[in-house]
């Protein structure tokens, strides 16, 4: 099938590459012509796991190419899919503008009938104002279909290419049967596709990420909790999430959620339900929950040292997730943001983010090239983010690095238990 897919970000390319990793004929869209630039010369502008090498290899086999020319891509395609971005407008709702400007784009350079497909995350409405523009623009057919996009960075290859299941809002047999066939390669292993109407599936969407937002924030406060009352909060998450009711995953409490989604998306949610006169007050406790749980790690370091004010901290993961160069939203830049502000200086270490984290914070920060120069001279360590490297430390090593052996973890890497065994001074989340 011939594909074009507009907006090259983490879910665009993702996609355009895995379509074209499945013999399809796949032209990525981008208005960044640096970014085009940058693919066009063979590198990657995000960070992401097997994703390199996916474009490369179906570039060279010519099945995926790049360029900043809509109306080309839109002309040679049967399959349009839309995934721009959806920013937080704001009053908190989605903002439209980058996937109803792209929706007019399209409708101008048709050529014939076109299915015009929904990947971004887009309020319930979204697939009718889509074929309203595009109607106003063209007298050519084309169907209008929803299909919300649930891969995670850090894993989006893997979560495309073997997803638990494709959501397709259709709204006739036509592009209903071109989807189906599109997607029949990435379901051969049993995922099921569910088709839906288009509200449904633009619904689903917020409905799982303010699902999982929500485990997050009261794992938080089961964790505080926790805290208060000398509980251990590993031992309470294995309790429950045994409880096959319950479930094992997303029950782990840390610094707060980040990220390009979740915030944005609990607050598009709660603006939409408002919309329709309903207070949603769970995704308002969510929200407020996940933005105190973001200055609790600066706390504990106050409640430690007393004054920040000269103290020199080394931060450990500055991504909003391991596994990815994404900094939107992410928990570190708070934490930094209160240190620096309280005069102490920041030394940190992020396998993939560094780069972006230089456009944040400048040289207010100095960046390292590896985890343990980020201890030289620090008073402490934080951590942030739960890269896997971090997890087997040399200890002894970062005793002679640190001035004192104290690490405030906001991911419990460690064990209270290991952590007393090697000396030092020990702070997570949850746990005595
Ligand atoms: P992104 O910001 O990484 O990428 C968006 C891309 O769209 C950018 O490269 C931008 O230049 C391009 N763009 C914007 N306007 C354009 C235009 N008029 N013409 C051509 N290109 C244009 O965004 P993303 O993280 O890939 O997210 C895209 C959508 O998918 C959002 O709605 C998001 O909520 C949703 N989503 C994201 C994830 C995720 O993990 N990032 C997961 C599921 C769904």
């Amino acid at each position: 099938m011939k594909i074009a897919v507009v907006g090259t970000g983490y879910v665009g390319l993702v996609a355009g590459a895995c379509f074209a990793e499945s013999g399809n004929d796949v032209v990525c869209v981008d208005k960044d012509e640096k970014k085009i630039a940058t693919l066009n010369d063979g590198h990657m502008p995000i960070y992401e796991p097997g994703l390199e090498e996916i474009v490369r290899r179906n570039r060279q086999e010519g099945r995926l190419s790049f360029t900043t020319d809509l109306t080309e891509a839109v002309q040679q395609s049967s399959i349009v899919f839309i995934a721009v971005g959806t920013p937080q407008g704001e009053d908190g709702s989605a903002d439209l503008s980058h996937v109803l400007g792209v929706a007019r784009e399209i409708a101008r350079a048709m050529n014939g009938y076109k299915v015009i497909v929904d990947k971004s995350t887009v309020p319930v409405g979204t697939s009718d104002k889509v074929r309203a523009v595009v109607k106003a623009e063209t007298a050519h057919p084309f169907s209008v279909v929803s299909n919300p996009e649930f891969l995670k960075q850090g894993a989006a290859v893997e979560d495309f290419m073997k997803p638990d299941r494709v959501v397709i809002g259709a709204e006739d047999r036509r592009a209903e049967e071109m989807m189906l066939e599109l997607y029949s390669p990435f379901t051969r292993t049993g995922a099921p596709i569910m088709v839906m109407d288009c509200a449904s599936a633009e619904l689903a969407k917020y409905a799982a990420n303010a699902m999982l937002a929500t485990r997050i924030s009261f794992m938080n406060e089961v964790a505080n909790v926790c805290e208060l009352v000398g509980a251990d909060v590993d031992q309470v998450r294995k309790a429950i999430g045994s409880d096959r009711r319950i479930g094992t995953s997303f029950l782990f409490p840390g610094v707060g959620y980040g990220g390009s989604c979740f915030p944005k998306d609990v607050k598009a949610m709660m603006r939409f339900a408002s919309e329709k006169h309903y207070d949603f007050k769970i995704l308002q406790a969510v929200e407020a929950v996940n933005h105190c749980q973001k200055t609790r790690l600066f706390a504990k370091m106050r409640a430690h040292f007393g004054d920040m004010a000269g103290k020199t901290v080394g931060v450990w993961g500055l991504a909003f997730k391991p596994r990815t160069d994404d900094m939107r939203e992410a928990p570190a830049i708070p934490l930094i943001d209160a240190l620096l502000d309280a005069g102490s200086t920041v030394r940190a270490y992020d396998p993939e983010a560094t780069k972006v984290a230089k456009g944040i914070f400048g040289d207010r920060v100095t960046f390292t090239s590896n985890n343990y120069d980020a201890l030289k001279g620090a008073d402490c360590l934080a951590i942030v983010t739960e890269w896997n490297e971090f997890r087997r430390p040399d200890f002894p090593r970062m005793k002679t690095l640190l001035r004192e052996p104290i690490v405030f973890d906001g991911r419990n890497l460690f064990t209270p238990d290991q952590m007393k065994q090697h000396g030092f001074t020990y702070y997570s989340i949850g746990r005595a």
